[in-house]
């Protein structure tokens, strides 16, 4: 499995796994073991194409050698794009979108015994159980925490954004459901949830028999038994109201980190984006959060070069962006997506070195406000779930603090991720932290899985 793209996908990805290996498959060690291939695509920005493309046309080698072989594309581009897929690479086998999850261990199925296939459903003709990738048996990445999908779809129409025409209209999932899948996975020793949605301030709206808010089901999630930390991703700022402060402030369990997407701190662009806020009412918003929950970490998306964005726009960027003090941020470089009402002005493309220059400028400010963050934290003693050892260094061990900070520190014998632990913070670098183990404070209660070795 490979994927691209963000955290729904990361999910559906869990999600196919899952039901590969309920048909019988075993994770391959590398691409040369492996005797299927499903690449899980990304269809947000253009880079995510070419990727896309440049990796199927190494896997053609493979194919040729080993015809047996299966390659399979699903998500985002999958469902964009359909047949034009098979027509740049014939030596693909199955094309799944991304209502249509899952039928991925069928379809390959079917496929073997009759040729290539492409697939592409479109949201509404599925049943409820189907349509959200939460319900699918999974093979999860992490035992500790959880990722769970509460709405599919955007309702939306920011004008650079897909995501509505491949992701299809917004669909909440039925509260009780979601409540339910959270205490099984903490019956399963997850300790921490993160709720997925495009816009989760609209959850709930195009329910029938009851209309929860998103505010109710943070409560609710918040406080299943034996439930550690709750995440949540992406709230819309203009959908983001008070109760769902309220409810980050009173509920315990309810990590202290926002990820507000701010995309233009440009009233003009943001008109112009359909966002359906200013930067003034942005900047009110995060302070009436920061002030009803202490000790916020703030993250945030902002895209540079919008079709018409003027030197005067940006540098409203830059001001929102420094008022705003982020804890960090996704900077994306825009990038017309065809069928977008925005990619259509093809008149007001930005120059491409204005663009870099720009988003350099952009660069500075937020690391500014990401160092000061972290330096503020140095001295302080923090609560971690552990992750596993640390990437760049595996003596190392590194873990996360409520507002989703990365702490590395040294241990003497390895602590499974999933364990909780304390920590005084010894020093900052620009994308995480440094600190000393002070003690443990509970350790994780799933059981390890056995690995599997061929032969
Ligand atoms: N639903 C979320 C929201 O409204 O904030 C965002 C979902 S989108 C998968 C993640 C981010 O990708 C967006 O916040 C935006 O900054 C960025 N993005 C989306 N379309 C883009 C485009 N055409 N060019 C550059 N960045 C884009
Ligand atoms: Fe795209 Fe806007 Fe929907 Fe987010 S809210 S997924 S940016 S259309």
């Amino acid at each position: 499995m490979r994927t691209f793209g963000c955290q729904m996908n990361e999910h559906d990805s869990e999600r196919i796994a899952g039901l590969l290996e309920g048909d019988g498959m075993v994770p391959a060690d590398s691409v040369d073991d492996a005797d299927v291939i499903v690449l899980n695509t990304c269809c947000i920005r253009e880079n995510a194409d070419n990727k896309l493309y440049g990796h199927l046309g190494h896997l053609k080698a493979l194919k040729d050698r080993r015809p047996e072989l299966q390659i399979a594309v699903a998500g985002c581009l999958a469902q964009k794009d359909r047949d034009a897929i098979r027509e740049r690479a014939p030596h693909v086998d199955v094309v799944f979108g991304t209502h249509n999850v899952h039928r991925a261990a069928d379809l390959l199925t079917q496929a073997r015994e009759q040729g290539p296939i492409v697939e592409i459903l479109e949201a509404t003709v599925l049943e409820d159980a189907q349509a959200f990738p939460s319900v699918l048996p999974a093979s999860r990445q992490s035992q500790h925490s959880a990722w769970v999908t509460i709405q599919i779809g955007c309702d939306n129409t920011c004008a650079f954004c897909i995501v509505p025409a491949v992701r299809g209209p917004e669909i909440s999932r039925p509260f009780d459901t979601i409540v339910e899948e959270v205490r099984m996975l903490v019956d399963q020793g997850v300790v921490e949830v993160t709720l997925l949605g495009q816009n989760v301030n609209s959850y709930g709206r195009d329910l029938t028999k009851r209309r929860p808010l998103f505010a109710e089901l943070l409560r609710a999630v918040g406080a299943v038994e034996g439930i550690r930390r709750v995440r949540y991703t992406s709230p819309h700022p203009k959908d983001l109201r008070p109760e769902t402060i309220a409810a980050m402030a009173e509920v315990p369990t309810v990590c202290e980190h926002l990820h507000l997407p701010l995309q233009s701190g440009s009233d003009r662009v943001l008109a112009a984006m359909h966002r359906g806020y200013t930067g003034e009412r942005y900047l009110q918003k995060l302070a009436a959060a920061r002030d009803a929950v202490p000790d916020l970490a703030v993250t945030t998306d902002i895209i540079v070069g919008f079709p018409g964005e003027t030197e005067d726009d940006f540098e409203r960027t830059l001001a929102v962006a420094a008022e705003a003090e982020y804890d960090s941020a996704y900077t994306f470089i825009y990038s017309p997506r065809p069928g977008t009402e925005a990619a259509e002005r093809v008149d007001d493309v930005v120059d491409a070195d204005v663009v870099g220059e720009r988003f350099e400028r952009l660069r500075v400010v937020i690391e500014r406000s990401a160092a000061a963050k972290h330096a503020a934290r140095v001295g302080r003693s923090e609560e971690l779930v552990v992750e596993g050892p640390a990437r760049r260094d595996p003596r190392l061990t590194s873990g996360r603090t409520r507002q989703n900070k990365l702490v590395h520190f040294a241990v003497e014998r390895d602590l499974r991720p999933g364990t909780v632990v304390e920590v005084e913070v010894t020093g900052a670098g620009a994308h995480h932290l440094r600190g000393d183990l002070l003690g443990v404070v509970a350790t994780p209660r799933h059981r390890l899985r056995i690995p599997v070795v061929a032969g």
